[in-house]
Formats: structure tokens, sequence, C-alpha cells
């Protein structure tokens, strides 16, 4: 009988998952919370579900948006009961958007950041390959983009200026 809950549970939780990996980033429509990585943890307790996010930079504004879809979509799927947990610790990294979510950024124009694993350092001083054909002959335009969450950079191989994440 308790094995039996444990399962259901289980199930009950990575539907869950499934549902908010149609749930959009607000600032990045082509890629989900959970591909960013910003979703951390699923939990049922009794009737509540009990979301677990790290937003993606701190000063975005999108925070709100997010909660309110994950509830509206969660709350679609039958959950009355949604409580929004939010974690700093540890803090969100680039290093987490996930392999499918960097080729849709790609396809949609930003350039993924590339993955680090802790030592930005390095990670700085790496060119930024252009989205559009792939060259490395690049170079930083400005590092405050449109939003701060983004460097814009210019692709000296097909002239186009592009964006990339700004790796954290
Ligand atoms: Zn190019």
């Amino acid at each position: 009988m308790v094995d039996e809950i444990i399962v259901m549970t289980s199930e009950a939780v990575q539907q869950i998952w499934q549902a908010l990996d149609e749930v959009k980033d607000p600032e990045i429509p082509v890629v989900s919370l959970v591909e960013m990585g910003i979703v951390r943890d699923v939990m049922i307790n009794d009737a509540c579900v009990i979301v677990t996010i790290t937003p993606t930079f701190s000063g975005c504004p999108a925070l709100h948006a997010m909660k309110a879809d994950i509830v509206e979509r969660l709350t679609a799927l039958g959950y009355a009961n949604v409580e929004i947990k939010t974690t700093f610790a540890p803090a969100w990294s680039t290093d987490w958007i996930t392999e499918s979510a960097r080729a849709k950024l790609r396809d949609f124009g930003l350039a993924p950041p590339p993955i680090h694993r802790g030592d930005l350092n390095v990670m700085l001083l790496e060119v930024a390959t252009c989205p559009y054909c792939g060259s490395t002959n690049t170079s930083l335009r400005n590092s405050f983009g449109p939003t701060a969450c983004r460097m814009i950079y210019y692709c000296n191989a097909c002239n186009q200026p592009f964006e990339q994440f700004k790796p954290l």
C-alpha cells in the first residue's frame, strides 16, 4: 500500500515536471523554465504542490510573471494549492541550461553561454560563437545588452550583431 502511494506520487511529480516544461521563460519565450534550469525541485505534500525555483538573474523583473505562469499551468493540471519557493543558494548558473535549450537559443539568434564549470575567468577570455554562421571571429561591442543578462557581440564573418547570454 505504501509502495503504491510512492509510485503514484512519483508519477504525479513526473507529470508536473512535464507540465512545467511547457511553461516558457518570460524573458526568452523559445525555452522553458525546466530547460533553463530554473525549476529546481517539485514536491507533493498532501494536496499541495511545492515548486522550488532559482531565478536566473536577480535583477530580472520576470520573476512575478514566472510564478504566475507556474501557478496557472499547475492549476490547469488540477492542483489548487501551489506554493512556489525561491532559492538563491546555490545561485543559478548558465551551466544549468540544457543542451536542447542551447540549440533553441542559437536558433533564436542568441548565443548560448559557454560551459565554464565555475571558472568564470577562463570563460571570459573565450570568444563568443556567432549563432548565425558559427564563426568565432567576433568582437564584444558592449557588455550591457538590452537587458543586464546579455552582452552584444559583432560577427566579423557575416557582419551581424548578436547577443550572448552573460555567463554566470
Ligand atoms: Zn556570423
